[in-house]
């Protein structure tokens, strides 16, 4: 058949049954970016895909790549199946979040290495024996900021986004897209010196180190990151926990 193979490394953000037996796969690959693929015969008991095609594994594929939007999975090897966060139920919750947001924030067909970098090591944490210090909303917020980031929408956290003020920064607007000072703060919500500093902190520190923060404080960061999404990146993220 005419048309080209492309062999990648793709996440699995979606796996649809279709059809009688086959698979529709959403996936996030590091050279392509966002992916749609099927996969033929995927759901028959001898299936040479096995059970690979499932949520969350990280694969090397070989893809057929015809005149269909869809590409055609010809070929797949895992390279991580993550078999520990498959089998914790908060874990399986805070990878799918993770797999929808960046389903919702990330489709174009331009790769995002470090978007994809970052899915990676998330679901790998996640799948570590200590998983538990993984699953807090601490951590979600934190991959939430960090993929915010690599989508190019970070919000502005070190002076007011509408007028440049260092100081009396109080609120948060997701329409200037950070925080705002006293004079500029219509359209906000208060944001506490406690939300503030997580984001800072969990922007400048590896994923595994996500800062600690109050309920209170961590709600609003939730509110800043998915307000500067809307109105900046036109995307509604599910609730982080
Ligand atoms: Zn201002």
């Amino acid at each position: 058949m005419p048309g080209t193979t492309l062999k990648t490394e793709a996440i699995v953000l979606r796996s649809i049954r279709y059809g009688e037996a086959d698979r529709i796969l959403h996936l996030y690959s590091n050279t392509r970016g966002r992916i749609g693929a099927i996969a033929k015969g995927a759901r028959k008991p001898k299936s040479r895909f096995g059970g690979r095609l499932e949520p969350f594994f990280r694969l090397d594929l070989l893809l057929h790549e015809g005149r269909s939007d869809l590409m055609t999975v010809t070929g797949v090897t895992t390279l991580d199946g993550y078999p520990r966060l498959r089998s914790s139920g908060p874990a399986l919750t805070a990878g799918a979040r993770a797999c929808d947001a960046v389903l919702r924030l990330l489709d174009s067909a331009e790769p995002n290495l470090p978007a994809y970098n970052l899915l990676s090591r998330y679901l790998q944490l996640l799948d570590e024996p200590d998983q538990a210090q993984s699953t807090t909303l601490e951590a979600a917020l934190s991959f939430r900021l960090k993929l915010a980031l690599v989508a190019g929408f970070t919000p502005e956290l070190a002076s007011c986004a509408s007028c440049g003020e260092a100081e009396h920064l109080a609120g948060f607007s997701g329409a200037a897209g950070g925080v705002v000072c006293g004079s500029c703060e219509a359209d906000s919500f208060p944001l506490s010196e406690e939300a503030h500093s997580f984001m800072v902190e969990a922007l400048a520190k590896p994923l595994a180190e996500a800062p600690n923060a109050e309920p209170l404080a961590l709600r609003q960061v939730e509110r800043a990151v998915g307000e500067t999404l809307e109105h900046h990146a036109h995307v509604q993220l599910r609730a982080a926990a």
